[in-house]
């Protein structure tokens, strides 16, 4: 694959109309929240205070849409994600809605720090945005960028669960991987990476520091550090110094041994639940 604007994959079920059990409830939960208050005759809510319940009611009804569908994206296997929003893909909108404005409150984006190191590499480089999200690496960087993620609503995007993606093998000299190992199964992803990558090529991470606690659930970042290294990565560089993400930088070096990846221990990594405000 050559060209940087890829079709959309036929696989994106953005016309599928078959709206899951929750998501109608929420829905009537919407629409009788918004006919609770009296109306005049002209069919205006009766007050502005009435008005502004409707919204604050709506906004905490799509907040916690958010931390249900990012649970589950968390505690599932990336084919079990990807099968839940062919069932219905605008939960993925209602998913990014609400992921903006959790990021929002971080005083910085780790993709943003992403994109900086890209600026000062080799604008030749292909990059692999694995769960790219809104595909911001791409709109940002002039690189070739194969933009990967569950659904796709632009066409940039190739939709794909990455366990598996249409990418030549050692055809990218960049994989990303921004706050999406998210899926049960996130050696597979990395396996994926190690296949798609250039020998030399570029793994970065950009994960939860909540994730990498092991004071508090959460996995040590010496041992999945490790285990990359065993997968067949140097580990390069590492940044611990935002307060909200880790990010660790590796290069892929000489092929793996399958025997040895058998026996590579992943730790797992704890899920990044938020709470309700
Ligand atoms: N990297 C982006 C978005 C992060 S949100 C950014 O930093 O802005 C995490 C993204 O990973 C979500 O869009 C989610 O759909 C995607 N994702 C999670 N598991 C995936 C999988 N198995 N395959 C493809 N994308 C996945």
């Amino acid at each position: 694959m050559t060209n940087k604007k890829r079709k959309r994959n036929n696989n994106n079920n953005n016309n599928n109309n078959n709206k899951n059990d929750v998501s109608k409830k929420n829905q009537q939960e919407i629409s009788s929240a918004s006919s609770t208050p009296k109306r005049t005759k002209s069919n205006q809510p009766s007050n502005f205070l009435q008005k502004i319940l409707v919204l604050q009611m709506r906004a905490r009804l799509s907040g916690g849409h958010f931390r249900m569908i990012n649970e589950k994206l968390y505690t599932c296997t990336g084919k079990e994600a990807l099968n839940y929003f062919r069932e219905d893909s605008s939960l993925f909108n209602l998913y990014h809605a609400g992921y903006k404005t959790q990021m929002s409150n971080w005083p910085e984006q780790p993709v943003n720090v992403i994109i900086k190191w890209l600026k000062k590499q080799n604008p030749s480089f292909v990059v692999a945005d694995f769960g790219c999200g809104e595909a911001l690496i791409s709109k940002s960087v002039k690189n070739t960028v194969f933009s990967l993620d569950l659904v796709s609503n632009d066409p940039d995007v190739i939709a794909c669960d990455m366990a598996n993606t249409p990418l030549d093998s050692s055809s990218a000299d960049v994989a990303v991987f921004c706050l999406s190992l998210m899926g049960t199964n996130y050696q597979t992803y990395l396996e994926e990476a190690y296949r798609v990558l250039k020998l030399g090529g570029w793994l970065l991470i950009a994960e939860v520091k909540s994730r990498f606690d092991p004071n508090n659930g959460g996995a040590d970042p010496e041992k999945f550090s490790k285990a990359i290294s065993e997968l067949g990565f140097n580990s390069v560089k590492r940044d611990f110094s935002n307060k909200m993400f880790l990010l660790f930088y590796f290069t892929k070096k000489e092929k793996h041994d399958s025997k040895r990846k058998k026996e590579i221990e992943w730790p797992s990594l704890k899920p990044c639940l938020y709470k309700r405000r």
